[in-house]
């Protein structure tokens, strides 16, 4: 006979390296202000909504990343050939649940669930199953994140999170598991649920089935009937003590023969069930964590399925299915969007596009967005976005398009005021230059930091060609030479300081070729720089032409800010004479204000006196009305 003290020391190991790297994070994200983890990024309940999500709809919410699919993929495999893994070994939420568990057996507190009040309670983490995916699958984001105890804690209750459900689920896990063995696990746990229903595959797999075929054939079914047959059925399943006979495929067994019924094997399982009493453990809550195995004193009596040596197997299993995920996270990507106009016989021919770096590609709306513009032009067949690598994918067809084309329709042309201009300054110098490895806009900004922080440059504006131009505007009478200008140019890090915030960002731009110099006049200089602001309101369409009328008001162009303009425009259409605003500039410099007018219902004097006013009433999306200092004066 062996000891019975002996601990799963390689399950203990996991769980507690899990619990020690996610405290390794918090403690880094508290002392490194610039560093954010994400501590949903490998969660494979998100993989699982994710990939239905996307399996629904082709598309991936912000919130959502191929390594949670690819976490969900490998727990999905896990469940199928071994059992919920993912509980056993890696689920923070089950090691401190077991935890406490252990806690509130020591100290006599724990109490017995009755098997009536056990199957009822078991019912309630398919309800949440259910809410929880429906509203996942209904609004695209990943609506656990707004009760999930363990993102609440690790993400210092984020945005996301709703105080008031999270707030439940942490008394649910902290105060239920010392009083009621893994409540959160066995009764609340929205993986859990989905766990089990995995482990009757054959059940899963037929309804998954029938509503593919449904949707085959052309019938619009609503996804809530299969998610609400998974969530039913799962319930029943359980609650009926559903056999799980082949899968999955690894099982506890017992050895009749050698066993000497102590029955410290059912003492020692963290899931309650009655080892002993089994030859085979069929039952759904068996994550095969080993504790059973391990604390068996008869050699070969509990074995995996009856076979010495697999006693690794579960532990094994589960680091190398996180491994595998692991590796698929950082070398596969699903698309965010993958979306096709073109006809079938006009894809067959079409080339593909690839332009990374796109910083700008960060999510679900940015994607939806560069497929509006895209099908805007002639030839683009379709697109495909990847928010994790910022890449895009353009399907255009070669008879009318070139990857050169599409480059230049996808690039979007910028100017940037680096600093006021001198008094003293008579005349511009203008220099272009070509460079490498500068595409998106976020180059473009970090190339104007770079110029305010290392040179005496007013301003720069980039156009598109191959490689990109951006021309640089310094006061005529700068003295920086060529050499300085591609030292700064060429800077590898820059850094941002703020008072509360250090980050850096890795360069790469290259300068190609000499740089030309070129002298231009303060008034053509400001004639590129000005970006006029345009905007129409109040039911502008619906007057002829010949009743609009049109106020021109001088702006002093050192106040002139584009970004405040919207602010001012949303002021003055509370005014419902006034139906449209532009800005422009003249050849000489002058800034003005256009207002545009129905003189039957309003009149210039009144305009010009809510110009004036010292505060603009602003009217914010979604109704809500704000006042603001005018910064403008005239
Ligand atoms: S039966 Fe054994 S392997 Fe299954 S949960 Fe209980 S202790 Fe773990
Ligand atoms: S299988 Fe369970 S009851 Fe039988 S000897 Fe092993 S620990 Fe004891």
């Amino acid at each position: 006979m062996r000891s019975n003290q002996k601990k799963n020391l390689p399950r203990f190991i996991l769980q507690w390296s899990v619990i020690a790297f996610l405290l390794f994070l918090g403690v880094r994200a508290f002392l490194q202000k610039d560093y954010i983890p994400d501590f949903e990024a490998y969660c494979p309940f998100g993989g699982v909504q994710a990939l239905s999500s996307y399996f629904l709809s082709n598309s991936l919410a912000c919130t959502m990343t191929t390594a949670q699919i690819a976490m969900g993929i490998m727990l999905i495999i896990g469940i199928i050939l071994f059992s919920k893994l993912f509980c056993a070994f890696i689920c923070p939420i089950g090691t401190i649940s077991e935890w406490l568990g252990n806690l509130g057996d020591k100290f006599k507190v724990s109490i017995k669930i009755s098997r009536s009040a056990d199957l009822l309670l078991r019912s309630l983490k398919y309800i949440l199953l259910f809410v929880t995916f429906y509203y996942t699958l209904d609004s695209n984001e990943l609506f656990c994140k707004k009760f999930d105890p363990y993102y609440a804690v690790a993400s210092g209750f984020s945005l996301d999170v709703v105080w008031f459900f999270a707030l439940i689920s942490i008394s649910l896990v902290v105060i239920g598991s010392i009083i009621f063995r893994l409540f959160w696990c066995k009764y609340f746990c929205p993986l859990g649920a989905i766990s089990n229903i995995l482990k009757f595959i054959w059940f899963a797999a037929s309804v998954i089935l029938l509503y593919v075929l449904i949707r085959i054939t052309g019938i619009e079914l609503s996804y809530v009937w299969p998610l609400a047959a998974l969530a039913i059925g799962g319930y029943l399943l359980e609650f009926f003590g559903g056999k799980l006979n082949f899968f999955p495929v690894a099982k506890i067994t017992r050895n009749e023969s050698s066993c000497t019924n102590c029955r410290l094997c059912s003492r020692k399982c963290p899931q309650v069930i009655d080892v002993a009493a089994m030859k085979v453990v069929t039952d759904v809550d068996c994550n095969l964590c080993g504790e059973c195995l391990e604390v068996c004193p008869e050699k070969d009596t509990l074995q995996i399925n009856r076979r010495s040596g697999l006693k690794w197997l579960p532990v094994i299993a589960a680091i190398v299915l996180f491994v595998i995920g692991l590796i698929l996270s950082f070398n596969w990507e699903l698309p965010t969007i993958d979306q096709r106009w073109g006809t079938p016989a006009e894809l067959e021919k079409a080339a593909v596009f690839t332009q990374s770096g796109l910083t700008e590609i960060k999510c679900f709306g940015s994607s939806t967005a560069f497929a509006n513009k895209m099908k805007e032009v002639k030839g683009v067949l379709g697109v495909a976005t990847y928010v994790t690598t910022h890449k895009v994918k353009v399907l255009y067809d070669p008879a009318i398009l070139t990857d050169q084309k599409i480059q230049a329709e996808i690039f979007t042309p910028q100017k940037a005021v680096v600093r006021e201009i001198p008094d003293s300054i008579q005349n511009i110098k203008m220099v272009s230059c070509q460079l490498d490895n500068f595409f998106d806009p976020n180059d473009f900004s970090h190339l104007t930091m770079l110029l305010k922080e290392k040179s005496d440059a007013l301003g720069l504006e980039s156009v598109f060609s191959c490689p990109v131009t951006v021309r640089l505007f310094l006061p005529g009478n700068s003295n920086l030479k060529e050499s300085g200008l591609k030292e700064i140019i060429e800077t590898k890090i820059l850094r941002i300081n703020t008072n509360e915030l250090s980050t850096h960002f890795d360069l790469s731009f290259k300068l190609v070729g000499t740089p030309l110099p070129q002298t231009i006049s303060l008034t053509e200089y400001k004639n590129r720089m000005f970006e006029p602001y345009q905007s129409t309101f109040n039911w502008k369409k619906s007057y002829r032409d010949t009743m609009l009328d049109t106020l021109v008001v001088q702006a002093d162009p050192k106040q002139y800010d584009i970004e405040a303009l919207p602010y001012f425009v949303s002021h003055l259409s509370n005014d419902n004479g006034v139906v449209g605003f532009h800005s422009s500039m003249d050849s000489t410099s002058r800034v003005f204000f256009n207002i545009i007018f129905i003189d039957s219902l309003t009149n210039s004097v009144s305009i010009l006196k809510n110009m004036k006013n010292d505060t603009l009433t602003v009217n914010y999306e979604g109704g809500e009305i704000g006042k603001i200092v005018n910064k403008f004066k005239f």
